[in-house]
């Protein structure tokens, strides 16, 4: 199951299922833009799913207002050989000076709504082990946007 072929675009899918009564709740702008083309990946569905979950909820409690949107989409990097998911939010973005931290585990700005500041790790270690990497920038319209890139099966 770790070491499988994986359709990332079926992993979102799986993902925006699970969270859609959270979407719904958050924004009332939530656009997905798979791109069927991508070719494979090896490694765990189920844990690349948990990645996608794990950003997009914090996409969503990013979100000031419901009129804010997240955009996910997924295309393939033909010069790096990677297929790429990105989750973009309009939420209140991450100061420059907390931007190292993030990814620490139990660091969370969430501590009155119960955040374990574990998420990021996790995804962390996901993407850590299916050799890609994970990282976040300030999106140009405000707010992030995180881009997991994973080595499309193949490429080696
Ligand atoms: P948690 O969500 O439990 O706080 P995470 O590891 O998922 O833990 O995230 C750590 C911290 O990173 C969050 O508390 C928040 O400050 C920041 N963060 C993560 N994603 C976003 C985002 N999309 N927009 C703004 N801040 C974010
Ligand atoms: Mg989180």
């Amino acid at each position: 199951p770790c070491d499988a072929m994986v359709d990332v675009n079926v992993a979102v899918r799986a993902a925006m299922n699970l969270l859609g009564n959270q979407i719904h709740k958050h924004t009332d702008s939530f656009v997905c833009d798979l791109d069927e083309g991508v070719p494979s990946v090896q490694g765990s569905m189920q844990q690349i799913e948990q990645v996608v979950i794990n950003l997009t909820m914090n996409a969503l409690q990013s979100l000031p207002y419901k009129k804010c949107g997240v955009f996910i989409r997924t295309f393939h990097d033909r010069e790096t050989r990677q297929v790429v998911i990105q989750v973009r939010d309009q939420g209140r973005g991450i100061p420059p000076e907390l931007r190292k931290r993030i990814m620490e585990p139990f660091f969370t700005t969430k501590q009155e709504r119960g955040g374990t500041g574990l998420g990021l790790s996790i995804c962390c270690s996901i993407v850590k082990k299916h050799r890609g990497t994970l990282d976040c920038q300030p999106s140009a319209e405000g707010g992030t946007v995180f881009s997991v890139r994973l080595p499309a099966s193949g490429a080696v």
